[in-house]
């Protein structure tokens, strides 16, 4: 859905009925071609940061708090409908915790002029949104991933497990394709440090441990590590088919590699509770 600066801006100024805002219209147009030209050859940490006043930056500010974003707002259907623009409605950052949140990819303590800029607002959950704060890229190697205007399709999440007294503990990294530059891999391994995603999907792959151990019990007590390692396998796949770096097929396809699980090191949990 393509939402202009322009029409976001009008409203945001019109709703608060405050034409002493409207001065900032040519800047935060300007802003929004320099953005989108920066974006085009992705070069954000070349976008120069704001020369508004410092009453400026708090109006320009303002727009985003007390509009776009405020339930109520007038505006606020513009904040929604770029939540919405986003089918499984997960956080475009590490995609699987839910977006509850528009993140600022340049962040609006220092680049206020793109505080309601569409282009610049990533649908994110609360912990990414948390995670990065105020980042700002300093050069083309620190840059995360901009989830509007790039797909990391390749594959680069894997992940290894270490069996712990029964309890898998997984271990995720990035492993970067062949095919990739030097700065995309700086940048890959940078978003997942500034994100903290393996501890993220770790946690999660633990949550996720507990929920199918039962199953997983059943199936080694039925058909032995064959089937446990048959069971993993069609797990991992099916994840693949909704992202090449899903953290549940990194961690299934862990599983599938590990005699020790499949070998049902799981079930010693259960003989011990
Ligand atoms: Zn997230």
């Amino acid at each position: 859905m393509a939402i202009s600066i322009g029409a976001i801006f009008d409203c945001c100024v019109n709703a608060g009925a405050q034409p002493q805002l409207r001065h900032l219209r040519a800047a935060f147009l300007s802003a929004d071609v320099n953005y989108r030209q920066k974006a085009s050859e992705l070069q954000f940490y070349l976008m120069p940061q704001h020369s508004l006043s410092e009453i400026d930056v708090a109006n320009a500010t303002g727009l985003y708090r007390n509009r776009l974003s405020k339930v109520g707002s007038a505006c606020r259907r513009f904040y929604d409908a770029i939540m919405t623009d986003n089918q499984l409605k997960q956080c475009k950052y590490c995609g699987h915790r839910e977006a509850r949140t528009l993140d600022h990819y340049l962040p609006q303590a220092f680049y206020p002029d793109l505080s309601i800029n569409p282009s610049n607002l990533v649908p994110a959950c609360t912990e990414c949104n948390g995670a990065k704060g105020d980042y700002v890229p300093e050069c083309a190697e620190d840059q995360l991933m901009h989830p509007g205007f790039e797909n990391w399709e390749a594959r680069w999440l894997y992940a290894t497990v270490e069996m712990q007294a029964g309890i898998p503990e997984l271990s995720f990294s990035v492993q970067p394709p062949r095919s990739w530059d030097s700065a995309l891999i700086a940048r890959s391994r940078k978003s997942f440090e500034v994100l903290r995603l393996g501890n993220a999907y770790a946690l999660q792959a633990l949550v996720d441990f507990y929920e199918v151990r039962g199953y997983l019990e059943d199936i080694y007590a039925s058909k032995g590590s064959t089937g446990v390692r048959e069971y993993a396998k069609g797990i991992s796949e099916s994840a693949a088919r909704i992202g090449e770096n899903s953290w549940k097929r990194a961690a299934y396809e862990a599983y599938e590699e590990c005699d020790e699980f499949c070998n049902g090191g799981f079930v010693e949990l259960a003989a011990q509770c």
